[in-house]
């Protein structure tokens, strides 16, 4: 018996990252189907490889609301139900710093972000709700080490990710008692995570900066840079009526240790 047995769940960009690990997981844990609402053909063709009919692939953008309420449809189409939506389609900004990024770029660069990191959990949110309500569901948001600390990213990034804190405050307000939402806030974590095309970023990877998973470990208290998997037990644990029903509006960090600020000198 799984936590999520016969449960059915959508999840925004499952095709890679964070969001694939929770897929797999979300099966893993006997999950009937899961919808994964994404914009690259090449991994909806590798989803389809892996899983067969057990995960539908939609191709569409979330920025978009028609695209995130065709993902709701198809979803409920396929699987009969809607029991929980992981929105966690994000891009980072690669460190744009306020000084060193000019400022048209500046500018480009917040509505794209935004855009893609809080209206696409803004809109995932509107098309999912209904479906959600039914089930006495819930939402769970990818958040970050940057919902909370500078640092993490330039001024853009990081106040896109304060700013879907503020999204799950006031949507687990509006939907209670029927909707739990709730998010997951990972650190640095081995991904392909990529940038905006306003910052010329669309194809970098951050798993390919040079130095990266070494000034993660560094930085980090526990000592490690995670990998997808490291988080996926959050999103289970929230996602389960059974073991979390009395929990919304809440975070659970998953970022090895920021709060403490580093490691004690021995
Ligand atoms: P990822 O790039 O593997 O996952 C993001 C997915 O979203 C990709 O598959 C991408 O193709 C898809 N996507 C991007 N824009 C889209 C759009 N407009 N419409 C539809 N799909 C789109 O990277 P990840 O690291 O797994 O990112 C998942 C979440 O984790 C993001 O919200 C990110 O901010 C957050 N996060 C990542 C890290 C990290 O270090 N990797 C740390 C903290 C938080």
């Amino acid at each position: 018996m799984g936590w999520l047995d016969n449960d059915v769940a959508l999840v925004t960009g499952g095709g890679s990252g964070i969001g694939l690990a929770v897929v797999r997981r979300f099966l893993g844990e006997g999950a009937r189907g899961v919808g994964v609402l994404l914009r690259d053909p090449q991994q909806a063709d590798s989803l389809r490889a892996e899983f067969g009919s057990q995960v539908l692939p939609i191709i569409g953008d979330v920025r978009v609301y028609a695209d995130n309420e065709r993902a709701v449809a198809d979803t409920v189409a396929a699987y009969g139900k809607l029991d929980t939506l992981v929105g966690n389609v994000g891009v980072w900004d690669f460190f744009a710093g306020l000084m060193r990024t000019e400022p048209g770029t500046l500018a480009d660069s917040f509505d794209e972000i935004f855009a893609i990191n809080v209206k696409g959990y803004l809109l995932a949110a509107r098309a999912a709700a209904a479906e959600l309500r039914k089930q006495q569901g819930s939402m769970i948001f990818t958040l970050s080490n940057s919902s909370f600390y500078a640092g993490g990213g330039g001024p853009v990034y990081v106040a896109s990710k304060h700013a879907a804190v503020g999204l799950i405050k006031q949507l687990a307000y509006e939907l209670a008692p029927h909707v739990r939402v709730n998010g997951v806030a990972p650190g640095g974590t081995a991904t392909p995570l990529k940038g905006p095309a306003s910052l010329g970023k669309q194809d970098t990877r951050l798993s390919e900066l040079a130095g990266f998973e070494q000034a993660v470990t560094d930085a980090t208290p526990l000592g490690f840079m995670a990998k997808p998997e490291d988080h996926t037990g959050h999103y289970v644990l929230l996602a389960s009526r059974a073991n979390s029903r009395a929990t919304t509006a809440a975070i659970l960090q998953s970022d090895g240790g920021w709060e403490i600020r580093g490691r004690q000198k021995k």
